[in-house]
Protein backbone atom coordinates (compact mmCIF):
# COMPACT_ATOMS: atom_id res chain seq x y z
CA UNK A 1 0.00 0.00 0.00
CA UNK A 2 1.29 3.43 -0.77
CA UNK A 3 2.73 5.72 0.84
CA UNK A 4 3.50 3.96 3.99
CA UNK A 5 6.06 5.49 6.87
CA UNK A 6 8.91 2.60 7.02
CA UNK A 7 9.14 4.14 10.68
CA UNK A 8 5.90 2.76 11.96
CA UNK A 9 3.51 1.53 9.23
CA UNK A 10 0.70 1.08 11.90
CA UNK A 11 -2.49 3.06 11.77
CA UNK A 12 -5.26 3.25 14.64
CA UNK A 13 -8.48 4.09 13.72
CA UNK A 14 -11.01 4.74 15.75
CA UNK A 15 -14.99 3.74 14.94
CA UNK A 16 -17.27 6.26 16.57
CA UNK A 17 -20.70 7.58 17.01
CA UNK A 18 -22.26 8.01 20.14
CA UNK A 19 -25.63 7.18 18.49
CA UNK A 20 -26.33 3.06 18.96
CA UNK A 21 -27.32 1.49 15.80
CA UNK A 22 -25.86 2.86 13.49
CA UNK A 23 -23.43 0.58 12.13
CA UNK A 24 -19.86 1.07 14.24
CA UNK A 25 -19.25 -2.74 14.94
CA UNK A 26 -20.63 -4.11 11.37
CA UNK A 27 -18.12 -1.63 9.97
CA UNK A 28 -15.29 -2.60 12.08
CA UNK A 29 -16.13 -6.34 11.60
CA UNK A 30 -16.30 -6.19 7.79
CA UNK A 31 -13.90 -3.21 7.17
CA UNK A 32 -11.56 -4.73 9.06
CA UNK A 33 -12.15 -8.16 7.19
CA UNK A 34 -11.89 -6.11 3.70
CA UNK A 35 -8.64 -4.89 4.94
CA UNK A 36 -7.46 -8.08 5.61
CA UNK A 37 -8.76 -9.83 2.34
CA UNK A 38 -6.29 -7.06 1.09
CA UNK A 39 -2.99 -8.19 2.60
CA UNK A 40 -3.52 -5.71 5.75
CA UNK A 41 -3.15 -7.06 8.85
CA UNK A 42 -5.61 -6.15 11.24
CA UNK A 43 -6.62 -5.49 14.87
CA UNK A 44 -10.04 -4.98 16.39
CA UNK A 45 -10.08 -3.57 19.26
CA UNK A 46 -13.63 -3.70 20.96
CA UNK A 47 -13.97 -1.65 23.29
CA UNK A 48 -18.22 -2.19 23.44
CA UNK A 49 -19.02 -3.64 26.61
CA UNK A 50 -21.59 -5.16 24.86
CA UNK A 51 -19.12 -7.04 23.05
CA UNK A 52 -20.34 -7.37 19.48
CA UNK A 53 -17.83 -7.12 17.48
CA UNK A 54 -16.23 -10.04 19.64
CA UNK A 55 -19.92 -11.97 18.94
CA UNK A 56 -19.64 -10.93 15.08
CA UNK A 57 -16.16 -12.37 15.05
CA UNK A 58 -17.04 -15.88 16.39
CA UNK A 59 -15.26 -15.45 19.79
CA UNK A 60 -17.21 -17.31 21.90
CA UNK A 61 -17.66 -15.88 26.14
CA UNK A 62 -15.54 -18.99 26.87
CA UNK A 63 -12.83 -17.20 25.05
CA UNK A 64 -12.46 -13.80 26.56
CA UNK A 65 -10.63 -14.61 29.53
CA UNK A 66 -8.59 -11.98 28.64
CA UNK A 67 -10.17 -8.94 27.60
CA UNK A 68 -10.10 -5.26 26.96
CA UNK A 69 -11.12 -4.44 30.02
CA UNK A 70 -8.11 -6.20 32.22
CA UNK A 71 -5.78 -4.34 29.21
CA UNK A 72 -7.92 -1.16 30.38
CA UNK A 73 -7.40 -1.63 33.77
CA UNK A 74 -3.71 -2.64 33.82
CA UNK A 75 -4.15 -6.36 34.68
CA UNK A 76 -2.85 -7.95 31.36
CA UNK A 77 -0.97 -6.83 28.56
CA UNK A 78 -2.62 -6.40 25.04
CA UNK A 79 -0.65 -9.34 24.02
CA UNK A 80 -2.83 -11.88 26.49
CA UNK A 81 -6.50 -10.69 24.80
CA UNK A 82 -5.58 -10.48 21.26
CA UNK A 83 -7.05 -13.48 19.47
CA UNK A 84 -7.12 -14.95 16.14
CA UNK A 85 -10.20 -15.33 14.30
CA UNK A 86 -11.47 -17.51 10.92
CA UNK A 87 -10.06 -14.39 8.81
CA UNK A 88 -6.46 -15.06 8.20
CA UNK A 89 -4.72 -11.77 9.29
CA UNK A 90 -7.56 -10.71 11.34
CA UNK A 91 -7.34 -10.94 15.06
CA UNK A 92 -9.59 -9.39 17.67
CA UNK A 93 -9.23 -7.84 21.71
CA UNK A 94 -12.40 -8.82 23.12
CA UNK A 95 -14.89 -7.32 25.44
CA UNK A 96 -16.94 -8.28 28.05
CA UNK A 97 -19.26 -6.74 30.31
CA UNK A 98 -16.31 -5.86 32.71
CA UNK A 99 -15.91 -2.84 31.06
CA UNK A 100 -19.11 -1.35 32.07
CA UNK A 101 -17.45 -0.58 35.29
CA UNK A 102 -14.09 0.66 33.99
CA UNK A 103 -15.25 4.17 33.58
CA UNK A 104 -15.63 4.56 37.45
CA UNK A 105 -12.35 2.23 37.91
CA UNK A 106 -10.43 4.94 35.97
CA UNK A 107 -12.02 8.17 36.91
CA UNK A 108 -8.97 8.93 39.28
CA UNK A 109 -6.21 7.76 37.28
CA UNK A 110 -4.03 10.94 35.87
CA UNK A 111 -3.49 8.63 32.59
CA UNK A 112 -7.48 7.96 32.28
CA UNK A 113 -7.85 9.21 29.17
CA UNK A 114 -4.56 8.02 27.28
CA UNK A 115 -4.37 4.50 29.04
CA UNK A 116 -5.36 2.98 25.18
CA UNK A 117 -2.55 5.13 23.68
CA UNK A 118 -0.12 3.95 25.94
CA UNK A 119 -0.74 0.10 25.26
CA UNK A 120 -1.21 0.86 21.39
CA UNK A 121 2.22 2.44 21.66
CA UNK A 122 3.52 -1.23 22.19
CA UNK A 123 1.92 -2.53 19.07
CA UNK A 124 3.88 -3.12 15.70
CA UNK A 125 7.13 -3.22 17.66
CA UNK A 126 9.16 -6.60 17.76
CA UNK A 127 8.45 -8.68 20.44
CA UNK A 128 4.72 -7.07 21.60
CA UNK A 129 3.10 -10.03 20.25
CA UNK A 130 1.42 -8.23 17.26
CA UNK A 131 4.58 -6.98 15.75
CA UNK A 132 3.28 -7.65 12.50
CA UNK A 133 0.00 -5.38 12.64
CA UNK A 134 -0.69 -2.84 10.13
CA UNK A 135 -4.52 -1.59 11.27
CA UNK A 136 -5.87 -1.34 14.53
CA UNK A 137 -9.72 -0.72 14.23
CA UNK A 138 -11.04 0.49 17.65
CA UNK A 139 -14.99 -0.32 17.71
CA UNK A 140 -16.36 2.27 20.23
CA UNK A 141 -19.39 2.17 22.72
CA UNK A 142 -22.56 4.35 21.61
CA UNK A 143 -21.21 7.00 23.98
CA UNK A 144 -19.11 9.83 24.25
CA UNK A 145 -18.02 8.27 27.86
CA UNK A 146 -14.36 7.83 28.67
CA UNK A 147 -13.58 4.74 26.73
CA UNK A 148 -14.52 6.64 23.09
CA UNK A 149 -12.50 9.79 24.82
CA UNK A 150 -9.49 6.66 24.98
CA UNK A 151 -9.82 5.79 21.07
CA UNK A 152 -9.87 9.32 19.91
CA UNK A 153 -6.85 9.91 22.30
CA UNK A 154 -5.13 6.83 20.58
CA UNK A 155 -6.40 7.27 17.02
CA UNK A 156 -4.65 8.70 14.10
CA UNK A 157 -8.43 9.13 12.19
CA UNK A 158 -11.54 8.77 13.44
CA UNK A 159 -14.55 7.05 10.85
CA UNK A 160 -17.65 8.01 11.52
CA UNK A 161 -20.51 5.09 10.15
CA UNK A 162 -23.53 7.51 9.44
CA UNK A 163 -27.03 5.72 9.07
CA UNK A 164 -29.11 6.78 6.47
CA UNK A 165 -31.98 8.44 8.45
CA UNK A 166 -33.71 11.36 9.40
CA UNK A 167 -31.78 12.17 12.44
CA UNK A 168 -27.99 11.50 10.81
CA UNK A 169 -26.72 15.10 10.84
CA UNK A 170 -28.20 15.61 14.37
CA UNK A 171 -25.54 14.78 16.61
CA UNK A 172 -22.76 14.67 14.13
CA UNK A 173 -21.69 18.21 14.93
CA UNK A 174 -21.86 17.27 19.08
CA UNK A 175 -19.41 14.29 17.46
CA UNK A 176 -17.28 16.43 15.63
CA UNK A 177 -16.99 19.08 18.52
CA UNK A 178 -15.91 16.21 20.70
CA UNK A 179 -13.35 15.55 17.83
CA UNK A 180 -11.90 19.03 17.88
CA UNK A 181 -12.06 19.00 21.87
CA UNK A 182 -9.55 15.76 21.88
CA UNK A 183 -7.47 17.43 18.86
CA UNK A 184 -7.16 20.46 21.08
CA UNK A 185 -6.20 18.46 24.43
CA UNK A 186 -5.12 15.57 23.53
CA UNK A 187 -4.53 14.44 20.46
CA UNK A 188 -3.24 16.92 17.97
CA UNK A 189 -2.64 14.44 15.24
CA UNK A 190 -6.27 13.46 15.16
CA UNK A 191 -7.82 13.36 11.80
CA UNK A 192 -10.90 12.65 10.06
CA UNK A 193 -10.86 9.73 7.88
CA UNK A 194 -14.00 9.80 6.84
CA UNK A 195 -17.75 9.69 6.83
CA UNK A 196 -19.68 6.28 5.89
CA UNK A 197 -23.30 6.34 5.24
CA UNK A 198 -24.78 3.05 6.26
CA UNK A 199 -27.82 1.54 5.30
CA UNK A 200 -28.49 3.14 2.44
CA UNK A 201 -31.66 2.09 0.75
CA UNK A 202 -31.75 3.14 -2.66
CA UNK A 203 -35.69 2.48 -2.95
CA UNK A 204 -36.33 5.07 0.10
CA UNK A 205 -36.81 8.76 -0.75
CA UNK A 206 -35.68 9.89 2.39
CA UNK A 207 -32.82 8.12 2.56
CA UNK A 208 -31.80 9.53 -0.56
CA UNK A 209 -32.38 12.98 1.07
CA UNK A 210 -30.24 12.18 4.01
CA UNK A 211 -27.14 11.23 1.53
CA UNK A 212 -27.53 15.24 -0.38
CA UNK A 213 -27.86 16.23 2.93
CA UNK A 214 -24.94 14.49 4.55
CA UNK A 215 -22.45 15.58 1.52
CA UNK A 216 -23.57 18.82 1.37
CA UNK A 217 -22.57 19.54 4.74
CA UNK A 218 -19.75 17.24 4.96
CA UNK A 219 -18.33 17.62 1.70
CA UNK A 220 -15.09 15.35 0.51
CA UNK A 221 -15.15 14.25 3.89
CA UNK A 222 -17.93 11.27 2.72
CA UNK A 223 -16.91 8.20 1.68
CA UNK A 224 -18.11 7.36 -2.21
CA UNK A 225 -18.75 4.19 -1.05
CA UNK A 226 -22.06 3.74 0.89
CA UNK A 227 -23.35 0.46 2.80
CA UNK A 228 -26.76 -0.65 1.20
CA UNK A 229 -28.93 -2.17 3.93
CA UNK A 230 -28.37 -5.98 3.31
CA UNK A 231 -29.93 -8.65 4.98
CA UNK A 232 -27.21 -10.13 4.63
CA UNK A 233 -25.02 -7.84 6.32
CA UNK A 234 -27.23 -8.38 9.01
CA UNK A 235 -27.66 -12.54 9.56
CA UNK A 236 -23.87 -12.40 9.61
CA UNK A 237 -22.69 -11.89 12.96
CA UNK A 238 -25.41 -14.55 14.21
CA UNK A 239 -23.30 -17.45 12.32
CA UNK A 240 -20.36 -15.89 14.00
CA UNK A 241 -19.05 -14.34 10.57
CA UNK A 242 -17.92 -11.21 8.66
CA UNK A 243 -20.34 -10.87 5.94
CA UNK A 244 -17.60 -11.50 3.49
CA UNK A 245 -17.08 -14.78 5.08
CA UNK A 246 -21.38 -15.41 4.95
CA UNK A 247 -21.54 -14.30 1.47
CA UNK A 248 -18.95 -13.11 -0.56
CA UNK A 249 -20.98 -12.22 -3.42
CA UNK A 250 -24.29 -10.23 -2.23
CA UNK A 251 -23.80 -6.27 -1.97
CA UNK A 252 -22.91 -5.17 1.68
CA UNK A 253 -19.17 -7.77 1.17
CA UNK A 254 -18.98 -5.65 -1.62
CA UNK A 255 -19.44 -2.57 -0.49
CA UNK A 256 -16.99 -2.89 2.29
CA UNK A 257 -14.43 -3.65 -0.10
CA UNK A 258 -14.67 -0.96 -2.05
CA UNK A 259 -14.66 1.01 1.28
CA UNK A 260 -11.30 -0.66 2.15
CA UNK A 261 -9.71 1.01 -0.59
CA UNK A 262 -11.09 3.71 -0.36
CA UNK A 263 -9.90 4.33 3.36
CA UNK A 264 -6.54 2.59 1.98
CA UNK A 265 -6.31 5.50 -0.42
CA UNK A 266 -6.98 8.10 1.98
CA UNK A 267 -4.02 6.48 4.58
CA UNK A 268 -1.64 6.73 1.67
CA UNK A 269 -2.65 10.72 1.35
CA UNK A 270 -2.25 11.76 5.42
CA UNK A 271 0.64 12.43 5.89
CA UNK A 272 2.26 9.70 8.63
CA UNK A 273 2.95 11.08 12.01
CA UNK A 274 6.40 9.27 12.98
P1 LIG B 1 -23.59 0.11 16.27
O1 LIG B 1 -22.33 -0.64 16.51
O2 LIG B 1 -23.34 1.50 15.77
O3 LIG B 1 -24.50 0.10 17.46
P2 LIG B 1 -24.31 -2.11 14.55
O4 LIG B 1 -23.16 -2.26 13.63
O5 LIG B 1 -24.39 -3.04 15.71
O6 LIG B 1 -24.39 -0.61 15.09
O7 LIG B 1 -25.63 -2.19 13.68
C1 LIG B 1 -26.92 -2.08 14.26
C2 LIG B 1 -27.84 -3.13 13.65
O8 LIG B 1 -28.01 -2.86 12.26
C3 LIG B 1 -27.30 -4.53 13.76
O9 LIG B 1 -28.36 -5.41 14.00
C4 LIG B 1 -26.71 -4.79 12.37
O10 LIG B 1 -26.74 -6.16 12.03
C5 LIG B 1 -27.63 -3.98 11.49
N1 LIG B 1 -26.93 -3.48 10.30
C6 LIG B 1 -25.79 -2.76 10.26
N2 LIG B 1 -25.45 -2.47 8.99
C7 LIG B 1 -26.39 -3.04 8.21
C8 LIG B 1 -26.59 -3.11 6.77
N3 LIG B 1 -25.75 -2.53 5.91
N4 LIG B 1 -27.68 -3.77 6.34
C9 LIG B 1 -28.54 -4.36 7.19
N5 LIG B 1 -28.40 -4.33 8.52
C10 LIG B 1 -27.35 -3.69 9.04
MG1 LIG C 1 -21.63 -1.44 18.32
Amino acid sequence: SPARSPARSLRVIALANQKGGVGKTTTAINLGTALAAIGERVLVIDLDPQGNASTGLGIDRRNRRVSTYHVMAGDAPLSQAVVPTAVPRLSVAPSTMDLLGLELELASAPDRAHRLRNILAGVGEPGSGTADVTYVLIDCPPSLNLLTINALAAADAVLVPLQCEFFALEGLSQLLRTVEQVRAALNPRLAIQGIVLTMFDPRNNLSAQVVADVRGFMGEKVYETMIPRNVRVSEAPSHGKPVLLYDLKCAGAQAYLRLASEVIQREGRVPVAA
